[in-house]
């Protein structure tokens, strides 16, 4: 499509809007409005137009705000609680230090779509000192912010954790694939993290399956958008559409986690009991050397690694370690201390006073690479066992990865 055809019909430009439901409600929450134009009966999306750098700004700015104006308009009509997400070229706005944009919404908040229900959408490599300034600008009129496009690295964390913005979009395209790259879901996992401590919503967008829907479910995700939802639209959309089927789907997913947990909880037990058998077994001879000696044996396949450390996270024994399939003392780590691992003091504190052991997350050991978890288990209230498991192990019981 030309530019020029699109600059002489902008009465045939007009927004399309995409649906966002959330997590709590199972509803639609807001649109995403998105610029389309009908060309001789053909609808396109005019994103590539917005993109173009080759247009001057005036042009594309007319023609994002005739698209703007005619969805506001349309809008009027909408709850009053439904977010307006819009995209904005953070260069563009910061073109007239973002009073244009200003103006323009106040206008329509006489019409009565309030600030608070704009959620501007900007990219996160267009951020800058003087963005940071427009963006806190518009947040004491209400506007909400969303960062759209991370990338695919994590080097956005640090912009985000700064920016603090109220909503943060994570594109699940790179799942479109059984097999995400690993690093994808560990970067996932920091930025939920992120989100929790600056008070950021996750919006999961381009769900297509169910299956990601039920990834956007488990990562944190509390609004979603995409095809498996509903594509875009030229109207709007009764709310409660998905209700049900959604309610249904999550119940499954609920279902399917508790399964999962319980099988957690029973495999905790279960070494629990064991370890607690194999303890009494050698209460006569209670040297560390020993007793790790003895559980190699005993949880020859299960253990990578055993360990025994004090109160404090000071390791008091040697590792017990299995190299190349055999089982060796590493005296170098005794004295060594851990309580600068994450949670090791509050897990410590956890199983001295309910006197049990504690199964880790998964997470990758620093020397071996594999993937792991570990199993914690108090001797009594100074002296504490950790075991490293398997992979195999892991692998044996599915619901461990
Ligand atoms: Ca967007």
């Amino acid at each position: 499509m030309d530019a020029l055809d699109i600059l002489t019909n902008l009465d045939h430009c007009f927004p399309y809007f995409q649906p966002v439901f959330s997590a709590d409600e199972h509803r639609v929450i807001g649109y995403e409005i998105l610029g389309r134009y009908n060309g001789g009966g053909q609808v396109i999306s005019l994103g590539p137009f917005f993109q173009d750098n080759n247009i001057p700004e005036e042009y594309r700015l007319e023609v994002d705000n005739t698209v703007l104006a005619k969805a506001l308009e349309l809008a009027i009509g909408l709850d009053p609680d439904v977010l307006l997400f819009v995209n904005r070229d953070a260069d563009l706005l910061i073109h007239d230090s973002g009073e244009e944009f200003l103006q323009f919404l106040l206008k329509f908040q006489e019409k009565g779509i309030s600030l608070e229900r704009i959620v501007l959408e900007i990219a996160m490599d267009e951020s800058k000192d003087e963005m940071d300034h427009l963006l806190n600008y518009y947040r004491t009129f209400g506007i909400k912010i969303a960062i759209d496009k991370l990338g695919d690295e994590s080097s956005h964390l640090d912009r985000i954790g700064q920016l603090k913005p109220d909503i943060v979009k994570v594109d699940l395209m790179p799942l479109r694939s059984m097999n995400p790259p690993p690093a994808y879901q560990d970067t996932l996992y920091s930025l939920s993290i992120l989100a929790r401590k600056i008070g950021a919503t996750l919006l999961f967008k381009n769900i297509e399956m169910i299956y990601q829907l039920q990834f956007a479910w488990q990562h944190g995700g509390r609004y979603y958008q995409g095809f498996y939802l509903e594509k875009p639209l030229s109207y709007f959309i009764p709310r409660d559409i998905l209700k049900d089927k959604l309610k249904e789907e999550f119940h499954e997913f609920i279902v399917y986690e508790k399964k999962k947990l319980e099988s957690i909880f029973a495999i905790t037990e279960s070494f629990q009991v064991k370890l607690q058998e194999i303890l009494t077994k050698n209460r006569k001879s209670m040297n560390f050397e020993e007793l790790l000696k003895s559980l190699s044996k005993d949880l020859d396949h299960v253990a990578l690694r055993m360990y025994i450390c004090d109160d404090d996270g000071f390791q008091l024994s040697p590792n017990m370690f299995k190299n190349d399939g055999k089982w060796e003392l590493q005296p170098a780590y005794t004295g060594k201390n851990w309580s600068w691992r994450p949670y090791f003091l509050e897990n410590m504190i956890r199983m001295r006073n309910d006197k049990k052991g504690i199964l880790s997350d998964l997470y990758c050991d620093i020397e071996t690479g594999e993937t792991t978890r570990t199993f914690s288990f108090p001797l009594n209230a100074h002296e504490y066992l950790f075991i490293d498991l398997t992979y195999d192990f892991l692998y044996q019981h599915d619901s461990l990865l």
